[in-house]
């Protein structure tokens, strides 16, 4: 398999798109290092089913950044992914809230990729997955945090592709729409308050409403995506910012 003898670390992925993406690398051979939380059973059977790693640092601090990448070792596949929400208004967007999205959404991806890089440079190969979102290039109404993140996370990957570019090593962001994942589901209630609506009117009317093809996309296309953007086929793909959204971001 393709794959064999590289090593990914796939952060936030004890669940949702995280787990869909170490899945489908670890399918074309990669030995895989997971990250994130959860209940811990659950955990262990992931662990087993995928023959992986995990390391549970918390990745909104820096030290909890440093010890991930103390302990995965060699990581020839990086894939920042883990990523919260917080949905309110911007006068009542807690502050703390704002704190802990821009340090897990961006920042993490920051750390984590500049403690890879020099073992990435060093053996010439390398690739930054970084996953972003629709809401790296178009926003919502209460979401200040996370669409700010993720324009940030935007910026960052096409800085790390203009840097790394005659290294091997590609960077670049995949972009979801709305994928049916713990994320998305957590934020129903939140939205419903903040827009006062019921909760089908959030699925039809907040979430789906954006999507043109009116449906959720899988875990699984991300994964596809990201398998795609460790070929050699695609060396030549970087600083991208792929749209897997339906159409969502054509408009
Ligand atoms: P999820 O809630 O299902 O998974 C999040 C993962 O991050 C979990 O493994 C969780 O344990 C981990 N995590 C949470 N806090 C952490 C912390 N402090 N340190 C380390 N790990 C932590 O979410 P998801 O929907 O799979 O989202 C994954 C990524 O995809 C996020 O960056 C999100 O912004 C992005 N995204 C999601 C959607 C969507 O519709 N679901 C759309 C676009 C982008």
């Amino acid at each position: 398999m393709f794959l064999d003898g590289k090593t990914a670390l796939v952060t936030g992925s004890t669940s949702g798109i995280g787990l869909g993406i170490a899945r489908a690398l670890r399918a074309e051979g990669a030995s895989v290092v997971l990250n994130g939380f959860g209940d811990e059973a659950a955990i262990a059977k992931l662990c087993e089913e995928l023959d992986a790693r995990r390391i549970n640092t918390d990745l909104t601090t820096v030290e909890g950044a440093e010890e991930l990448m103390a302990s995965a070792g060699k990581v020839d596949i990086l894939v920042n992914n883990a990523g919260m929400q917080h949905v309110a208004p911007v006068e009542e967007f807690p502050v703390d809230k704002w704190n802990a999205i821009i340090a897990l959404n961006l920042s993490a991806a920051f750390h984590t990729a500049r403690l890879a890089v020099p073992q990435m440079k060093e053996q010439g190969w390398g690739r930054i997955i970084n996953v972003a979102s629709a809401h790296s290039l178009t926003a919502s109404p209460f979401k200040s945090a996370y669409v700010a993140a993720k324009h940030g996370i935007a910026g960052l990957t096409k800085t790390l592709a203009l840097e790394l570019a005659q290294c091997g090593i590609t960077a670049n962001c995949i972009s979801p729409g709305y994928v049916w994942t713990p994320l998305v589901e957590n934020q129903i209630p939140d939205t419903m308050a903040a827009r006062g609506m019921t909760r089908e009117q959030v699925m039809n009317d907040v979430l789906l409403a954006k999507q043109p093809t009116k449906k959720f996309v899988q875990v699984e296309e991300v994964g596809a995506m990201a398998v795609f953007l460790c070929r050699d086929e695609a060396q030549n793909i970087n600083g991208a910012n792929l749209s897997v959204d339906g159409g969502w971001t054509a408009e």
